[in-house]
């Protein structure tokens, strides 16, 4: 990639170009390109000198969506450590695992994580770095203010040699079927998402129509990408996908300490913020607030949402709202540094179901239980293949066999491709109802009944049951003062989907459903809390 940047340390450097721009904003407080630099490289000085910090040790990050995760980021990933990003969701007990499975040397978190572990330090005896915390700091910790001391103005990176090819973070999985694993990726891994977002923005204003030199004109006068950070940065979307290629590329991120419809609306006013790459749930929730209209939201060039599956209807919901702005929706795992697909610009409008085309940086083939590829149409594991998938799961040699195909990612995720190589995905293999021997893929009844204008949101379940194995069941939460009862929605369904399919329980709930920090539905605990985790007795008769 002769314009990509080479590892990750040569990200942070290239910020040292971009002088008085904002790097990162959060709140009031704005940290200029070089400002942002000179502190990560006066805090890499400290963890080598003070902390002993070398290659390939872990610095674990726990905290909320703060200036100094990004600091700390882009300061160890710089002298070769290998940094370890902790979900701000997790319990104790989970960073806990966190920190002895990635056997930190060092810890760098905010008050709340620090508090909840602060029982914990002086056994696990890891050192900690506080940030934005209250005086009483647990045994052990030191504060960031104490560690970082004065930034001056001519300071450079501690030297380090790197390779394209060093580990550089472990990023763990969401956990949504298990026990989380640790994703081993390197800079090149990373850095892909660079290439990839490039060649992306690109081939999506192709499809607008726009010829090379009315595109390349069009992105010159485009302005510098002023990025809302609405996902967590610890999730490999927020990492790779939000913050990488914007301080690549110069842009601004503006940080969100968690996500709230009507701040995120403030900002994008304030700030002048011209992308947002979210989740679903966090773009429909955005579509329906009655505070839409209110701000002046005319910054915005692009909403683009991933992570998870979106209802078919999200484009066309966020084209009505939001006319001038150009919509994606992308499919990816943390094994592979995100991005995997894009489905943008026209392409997204005309097939609204489809993840998207494979990123110049990736392949993808469909293959049935054998190995053996699979024609288009025809549903099958995704395999993917590139420079973002990373080097193995930490310490997990056979999770590390399992997940491996000869070069081919396998995701667990059952799809098809179509003639022209776009992909849709059907379900994960593990949450496939199997009805009496008839596989039913949640995502295609889900996307049925999100086709009634009344459902807000929606989850296809399998419910156990002693003749069938599993039936199907939907929890459903309907727009305020739209309820609509199972019946009219079973004739809703008759209509589009098949009969073994169609749900044989569905309840209503007017609460959000429960989605983790990476805006997946939490399957587990929706089965636990509908009863439906053990089989019922039969009543087939
Ligand atoms: P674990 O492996 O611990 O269960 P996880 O797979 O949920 O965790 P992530 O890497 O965060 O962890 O999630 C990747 C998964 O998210 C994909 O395998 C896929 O099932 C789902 N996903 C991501 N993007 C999309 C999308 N656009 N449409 C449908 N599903 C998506």
């Amino acid at each position: 990639w002769k314009h990509a940047p080479p590892d990750l340390r040569a990200v942070l450097e290239s910020s040292a170009q971009h002088g008085g721009t904002p790097a990162l904003v959060y709140g009031d407080e704005h940290l200029s390109h070089s400002a942002y630099f000179r502190t990560a490289a006066t805090l890499a000085h400290r963890l080598t000198d003070q902390y002993g910090v070398s290659k390939g040790d872990r610095v674990a990050i726990a905290m909320r969506n703060y200036p100094e995760w990004v600091v700390t980021f882009f300061a160890a990933v710089s002298i070769g450590a290998i940094v370890v990003p902790l979900n701000s969701w997790w319990s104790a007990e989970e960073l806990r695992f966190g920190l002895t499975d990635s056997e930190a040397a060092l810890l760098v978190a905010d008050e709340e994580r620090l508090r909840s572990l602060s029982a914990d330090l002086p056994e696990l005896g890891v050192p900690a770095i506080a940030v934005r915390s209250g005086a009483q700091l647990p045994r052990g910790a030191r504060s960031w203010e104490e560690v970082v001391g004065e930034v001056t103005g001519d300071v450079g990176l501690p030297p380090a040699e790197l390779a394209p090819d060093d580990p550089a973070a472990i990023f763990y999985t969401s956990g949504t079927t298990g026990v989380p694993k640790g994703a081993l990726s390197s800079h090149r891994n990373m850095i892909s998402n660079i290439v990839s977002g490039q060649y992306g923005r690109a081939r999506s204003l192709m499809r607008l129509g726009l010829d090379l030199p009315d595109l390349l004109e069009y992105m010159a006068a485009l302005p510098t990408q002023v990025i809302l950070c609405v996902l967590p940065l610890f999730h490999t979307t927020g990492a790779q996908t939000v913050m990488l290629p914007t301080l690549a590329n110069g842009g601004t991120l503006v940080l969100m300490y968690k996500w709230d419809t009507d701040e995120a609306l403030r900002l994008i006013e304030r700030e002048r913020v011209t992308a947002i790459t979210a989740v679903p749930a966090m773009i429909s929730q955005m579509l329906a607030s009655p505070r839409l209209d209110d701000h002046d939201l005319s910054s915005l060039l692009t909403l683009a949402s991933g992570g998870a599956p979106a209802a078919p209807d999200l484009v066309s919901r966020a084209r009505n709202h939001l006319t001038d702005v150009l919509l994606g929706q992308g499919y990816g795992l943390t094994e592979c540094s995100a991005t995997a697909t894009v489905n943008g610009a026209s392409d997204y409008v005309l097939r609204p179901e489809s993840a998207g085309a494979p990123v110049a940086t990736v392949d993808i083939v469909v293959v049935d239980p054998g190995g053996a590829e699979l024609p288009a149409g025809e549903v099958g594991e995704i395999l993917i293949r590139g420079p973002g998938v990373m080097l193995g799961y930490w310490r997990r040699p056979d999770a590390t066999a399992e997940a491996f195909s000869g070069a081919w990612l396998r995701t667990g995720d059952l799809g098809y491709l179509d003639q022209e190589g776009f992909l849709y995905i059907v379900d994960r293999a593990k949450d496939v109802i199997i009805r009496g021997g008839e596989n039913i893929y949640c995502a295609e009844v889900e996307a049925a009944v999100h086709e009634h204008p009344a459902v807000a949101d929606v989850a296809v379940l399998g419910v156990p049951h002693e003749v069938f194995g599993e039936e199907v069941g939907a929890v459903v939460r309907f727009w305020e003062g739209q309820h609509v009862p199972p019946e009219e929605l079973l004739s809703h369904l008759r209509s589009r989907i098949a009969p073994f399919k169609l749900p044989e329980h569905i309840r209503s709930t007017a609460e959000e459903l429960p989605r983790n920090a990476a805006g997946k539905l939490m399957k587990k605990q929706l089965k636990e809390q509908q009863g439906w985790s053990s089989a019922p007795p039969d009543t087939s008769g």
